[in-house]
């Protein structure tokens, strides 16, 4: 299964807020065994919002958009969402009706435009605040609040799913120039995907479906370069 992850907000575009609903949705899809293949973040904007869930809709399996899903003038994601799969803006009953029963709002209590959802849309109830979510096709509209959207995914978790996968790091101290051969010779060996990543060190990742290969292979890999000292 591949995924995009498609993140709304001016906030994040500045470095205000740290994009973190990204990182915890990458590492949550990684541990189903899905893949992602974008991620993506977008200006509070109708129109980029619908252009690129648009294209990401027909080119994944599914879309997971975070943010923007208030009510107030700057919230658009759900028009942006709406406008993508060519549907309409209307006030969905099952929010209407579930801010009502579990939220306490009286219809007249509700800021205009909360509740109001694409039309034809499955309404994604906000255990942590008010905001509703929803699906619409392969596309999952959940809130920008942290807290919201880990609890909103819950609802959602199950439809994503794939293959495991494992991974197991090996540190190095070494140029990375210098474990070139020695990545090289890991590759060839075993059935996994191997990235090096430079810091202080290098940290040498595999990653495969095969646990035991992925063990293997860093085994093979551990034995062969300078450790790290604690
Ligand atoms: P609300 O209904 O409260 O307006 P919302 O779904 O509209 O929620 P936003 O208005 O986009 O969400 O953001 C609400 C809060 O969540 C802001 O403080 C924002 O910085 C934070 N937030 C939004 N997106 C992210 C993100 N990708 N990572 C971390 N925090 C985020
Ligand atoms: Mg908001």
């Amino acid at each position: 299964m591949r995924v995009a992850v498609v993140t709304v907000g001016d906030e994040l575009l500045v470095g205000e807020t740290v994009n973190t609903n990204a990182a915890w949705l990458g590492e949550q899809l990684r541990d189903r065994g899905v893949t992602v293949e974008r991620m993506t973040t977008l200006p509070d904007r109708t129109a980029d919002i619908a252009r690129v869930v648009n294209e990401y809709h027909a080119d994944y399996d599914a879309v997971i958009v975070t943010g923007g899903l208030g009510p107030t003038h700057d919230d658009v994601t759900v028009d942006g969402v709406a406008a993508a799969f060519g549907r309409e803006v209307v006030e969905s009953d099952a929010a209407i009706e579930w801010l009502a029963e579990y939220g306490g709002y009286s219809h007249e209590d509700l800021t205009e435009g909360t509740g109001e959802l694409p039309a034809g849309s499955r309404m994604l109830p906000n255990h942590e605040g008010v905001a509703p979510g929803c699906v619409v096709e392969n596309c999952y509209v959940l809130p920008g609040v942290p807290t919201e959207m880990k609890r909103m995914f819950a609802e959602v978790a199950d439809d994503f799913a794939g293959e495991a996968r494992h991974v197991v790091t090996v540190d190095a101290a070494e140029p990375e120039s210098a474990l070139l051969d020695r990545m090289g010779k890991v590759r060839q060996l075993f059935p996994v995907k191997v990235g090096s990543y430079p810091g202080e060190y290098v940290t040498v990742r595999f990653e495969g479906t095969d646990a035991e290969a992925v063990e293997e292979a860093a085994a093979w890999l551990r034995e062969r370069v300078d450790p790290v000292e604690e």
